[in-house]
């Protein structure tokens, strides 16, 4: 008799249905997020296409004693892929896409994995605007989960704001409608606490009576980065909150798919939307018109084409990114920020960004990420061309972080995070609340989110070891029939 080495394959997980496993066709595929830096190996890959399928996956999963990690597009793939997908099993909702516009009501209904550009659209041809960020391809119930922040948000506040109902697959596989009024906790957790409660597999969304938008950007020379970030730090001190504005210092290779204006340049860049009139609009925009902008866009546009003025990458991109909030910024805080990503700075990452906060984005609302309470979000991010530039891009980015660090207020914002950090950093109280509805709604902590509870992380262990406990005892039932076999 000769003994095989022992299995690895789960029994149970080839068992069910619609389930891909590591050694089966399309596996590698299903597991590939949109960002392309982050590599996720877990122990098996399901992409059902209805709520039916997603829910029937999740029941057997469960039933098996494995774990489940939702993803939609994988844009936050990267602290998903750091906490490790060893024990879990990957649920992708990328294919469970759709959108019905209820226009009298003005809100959307959107499956799970639907990306911000299919809502756009739909809401566009009745008139209406969505709070989706700057990223079109980015989904709709990941950006929500986490807040969502939008170049409208110091007038209308965080898109998990505006969200009026989900439906969720829980660690049982029912599926439970969660509004303010159906499962009140679970809906105060789910505006913000993340991926930790369940699957979500549709969400209703409000939408704004927006036909049009005054939008665009201004483009400098990184020349001009010194007297424009400061102009722009000065004027968003006072800025009234119609408008929603990024400044970004950023370096571009040279590459043909580039326009000419951005292909092997450093720029300064600031862009975003104001909610008034041509004539406001422009009043407002004079103190940065005077300093004599190489491009400048603004204008009237229709509300869909606000989500292609930050031209962020339309394709899937490997990428690093890193982010600190920030308090109001003297002038020592913008000469740091000019050190490591101004004209002078040899080993700058592709974009450092900052957002502004305040106005209604800063008034708290009664859910798990009640406001954000910063002045700025930095945003930084560099491209991974190669597996082996990971780490250095990784150090450039954190590198600006850190120079920044002494300037940090409020709690960071997690979906501009792409390392793991505890959700529900806001407040004890906070941590506190979200720790006590995962007891109720997900006990053994089925559910593996991109960024864990903090309280949950001992629990999470506990599940992973008793998960392995189970696979290794399934190990030895399949090796032991394999022996068996052999001898026959
Ligand atoms: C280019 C770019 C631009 C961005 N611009 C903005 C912006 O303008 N404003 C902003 O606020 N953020 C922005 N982000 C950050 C973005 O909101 C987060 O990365 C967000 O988590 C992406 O959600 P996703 O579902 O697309 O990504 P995923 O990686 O699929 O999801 C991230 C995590 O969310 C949870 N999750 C996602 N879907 C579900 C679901 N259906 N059910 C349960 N849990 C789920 C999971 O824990 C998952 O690991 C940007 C990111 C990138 C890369």
């Amino acid at each position: 008799m000769t003994l095989l080495p022992p299995a690895v394959e789960p029994a149970l997980l080839r068992a069910i249905d619609g389930l891909l496993l590591p050694d089966d066709p399309g596996y590698d595929e299903a597991c590939t997020p949109w960002n392309l830096a982050a590599v996720q190996h877990p122990l098996a890959v399901a992409e059902p296409t209805t709520i039916a399928e997603a829910a029937r996956i999740v029941a057997a999963v469960t039933a098996a004693g494995h774990r489940i990690a939702p993803q939609a597009s994988g844009h936050g793939a990267m602290p998903l892929a750091e906490r490790g997908l060893e024990d879990a099993v990957l649920l992708r909702l990328h294919r469970l896409t759709g959108v019905q516009i209820d226009v009298e009501h003005r809100i959307a209904r959107v499956l799970g994995g639907t990306l911000w550009r299919d809502v756009i659209d739909a809401a566009a041809e009745h008139g209406l605007a969505a709070l989706h960020g700057s990223s079109p391809d980015v989904s709709v119930s990941g950006y929500a989960l986490g807040g969502g922040l939008s170049f409208y948000a110091r007038e209308h506040g965080l898109a998990a704001h505006h969200v009026r109902a989900l439906e969720l697959i829980t660690a049982t596989g029912e599926v439970v409608r969660v509004t303010a009024d159906e499962h009140p906790d679970l809906f105060w957790a789910l505006r913000g606490g993340g991926g930790s409660f369940g699957a979500v597999v549709a969400m209703e969304i409000e939408l704004l009576p927006i036909a049009d938008v005054h939008a665009g950007f201004l483009l400098w020379d990184i020349s001009a980065a010194s007297a424009v970030l400061a102009a722009w730090r000065d004027w968003t001190r006072e800025l009234d909150r119609c408008a929603t504005t990024s400044l970004r210092l950023m370096r571009f290779p040279a590459m043909p798919d580039l326009p000419p204006f951005l292909s092997g340049r450093a720029v300064v860049v600031t862009d975003g939307a104001i909610l008034a009139d041509d004539q406001r609009a422009a009043e407002l925009l004079a103190p940065l018109r005077a300093l004599a902008p190489e491009m400048d866009t603004f204008g009237r546009m229709p509300a869909a084409g606000l989500a292609h003025v930050h031209m962020d990458p339309p394709v899937p991109s490997p990428a690093v990114g890193d982010h600190v909030m920030l308090g109001d910024l003297d002038d020592a805080a913008l000469a740091a920020l000019i050190s490591v990503a101004g004209p002078d700075a040899g080993d700058a990452p592709l974009s450092v960004e900052l957002r502004h906060l305040g106005g209604a984005v800063a008034e708290p609302q009664d859910a798990a990420v009640p406001s954000l309470d910063g002045d700025y979000a930095l945003f930084v991010v560099d491209l991974v061309p190669a597996p082996e530039l990971k780490a250095p891009a990784s150090a450039r980015v954190g590198g600006v972080a850190e120079t920044v660090r002494g300037w940090a207020r409020g709690a960071p914002y997690l979906n501009f995070l792409d390392h793991v950090a505890d959700t529900g950093a806001a407040s004890v109280e906070t941590a506190e609340r979200l720790r006590r509805v995962r007891a109720v709604y997900d006990p053994a902590g089925t559910w593996v989110a991109a960024h864990p509870l903090p309280e949950m992380v001992g629990e999470d262990q506990a599940m992973a070891s008793s998960s392995r406990a189970l696979r290794s005892s399934q190990s030895g039932i399949t090796s032991a029939r394999s022996a068996w076999n052999s001898e026959e």
